[in-house]
């Protein structure tokens, strides 16, 4: 046991951590970490960050507590069932350790979180159920040179991979045509996405949440302390059998998540306050060689949803992953509905009126805007407060 003669202050809390020799508390504090998903990995998660005393933590999830989460989710009680679980898992938090900020965001990792919170992340953390928001991750992490931690979990075994961009190999490089086949499963018409009928139904229980979100939560810490971690390969436990194993992933040229971003540069531009045409005056203030004539959309954005049979079209603005079922299939024939997508917004066109959200762009979200051949990376640090309210240092 630790005695007075090595150093314990019974009043700090951190103290048993700092007699690991290579334990740097303050880079703890420093920390921006990003977790995908509030669900029972999520938890296990956002507890131990919450114990470890990082400093920044942004946590998404659109999902609401249901009594059948109380089981796996330690942060969950049944008072909370009904409300946010990105929410209630932030109060949560900052119930367990007021040192960390702790940002909620009760939406989806794809259509609601602006890459500039990745880039602004020292990692992302994905405790996720799909391999559609895992690859989005994947893409969105590269795009930064943000390094990420995927956990699943199934019955009582679990795998974890840790990716670095932009060297390894990453989750897509592993990806097989059976796992493409199953995402673009998920929308069996256009738009009708059968996600949210298959959503939670994986057998889990909390003893494999707590190993593998305690797993991911250590190869975090080593790399918050810069120190070797094992990349590109997933690492399965299979509980049953107690066996561990390491699966070393090729890395695949020609893999479409490599595209690495230069750093953005950043404009005073708020995606739920300002309109394109605001964008582009901006940016043209910043850059040479403009005027910048195309803002470049990542998410598809539906304008309208039409049914040949019945002659119908109705205007949506709305990006995909947004639209709602009803507008998915016509309400007369109940026919899958035709979208008419774009993921370009052209200046001095009527779309360039809209208010950045209405083109589905989230908060602090970086664009990319095009002057003919050129593509540059744009910042909406309008938005920084409301995502990341410390990072501009005056806390
Ligand atoms: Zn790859
Ligand atoms: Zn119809």
């Amino acid at each position: 046991m630790p005695t007075a003669s090595l150093g314990i202050d019974d009043e700090d809390r951190y103290a048993g951590f700092r007699l690991i020799s290579w334990w740097d508390q303050q880079s703890l504090a420093d920390a921006k970490v990003v977790v995908a998903g509030a669900g029972a990995l999520g938890n296990e998660v956002l507890k131990n960050l919450a114990l470890l005393g990082v400093g920044h933590v942004f946590v998404v999830d659109s999902g609401l507590i249901e009594a059948s989460n109380l089981g796996r989710s330690p942060l969950f009680r049944r008072r909370h069932c009904g409300r946010s679980k990105a929410e209630v898992a932030a109060i949560q938090m900052r119930d367990m350790n007021p040192d960390v900020e702790v940002i909620a965001c009760a939406g989806d990792v794809i259509g609601d979180v602006g890459l500039g919170v990745f880039h602004a992340a020292d990692l992302v953390i994905a405790c996720l159920d799909n391999r559609e928001a895992r690859l989005w991750v994947n893409r969105q992490c590269w795009k930064t040179k943000t390094p990420w931690i995927d956990g699943g979990i199934q019955e009582i075994s679990g795998v974890v991979k840790v990716f670095v961009p932009p060297e390894s190999a990453c989750y897509e490089c592993a990806m097989t045509e059976v796992d493409y086949r199953l995402i673009n499963l998920r929308y069996s018409c256009p738009l009708l996405r059968e996600r949210d009928l298959q959503l939670g139904k994986v057998p889990t229980t909390p003893t494999i949440a707590a190993i593998v979100g305690g797993w991911q939560t250590q190869e975090a810490l080593k790399l918050i302390h810069n120190m070797p971690v094992i990349t590109g390969q997933a690492m399965v436990y299979n509980g049953e059998a107690n066996r561990f194993y390491k699966t070393r992933f090729e890395r695949r040229e020609g893999c479409l998540s490599h595209e690495v971003w230069s750093d953005p540069i950043a404009v005073p531009v708020s995606a739920e306050h300002d309109d394109a045409d605001a964008l582009f005056q901006s940016v043209d203030r910043c850059v040479s060689g403009g005027p910048v004539d195309r803002l470049v959309l990542d998410r598809d954005l539906v304008l309208s949803v039409g049914c040949a049979r019945c002659g119908v079209q109705i205007p949506v603005l709305r990006s995909r992953q947004r639209v709602d079922l009803r507008s998915a299939r016509c309400s007369r024939c109940g026919e899958p509905m035709v979208p008419e997508m774009t993921h370009c917004i052209k200046r001095g066109t009527p779309r360039s009126s809209e208010r950045l959200s209405a083109l589905g762009i989230p908060a602090y979200d970086i664009v990319r805007m095009a002057i003919a051949d050129r593509e540059i990376p744009v910042l909406l640090a309008g938005d920084e407060q409301t995502v990341w309210p410390s990072s501009s240092g005056n806390d």
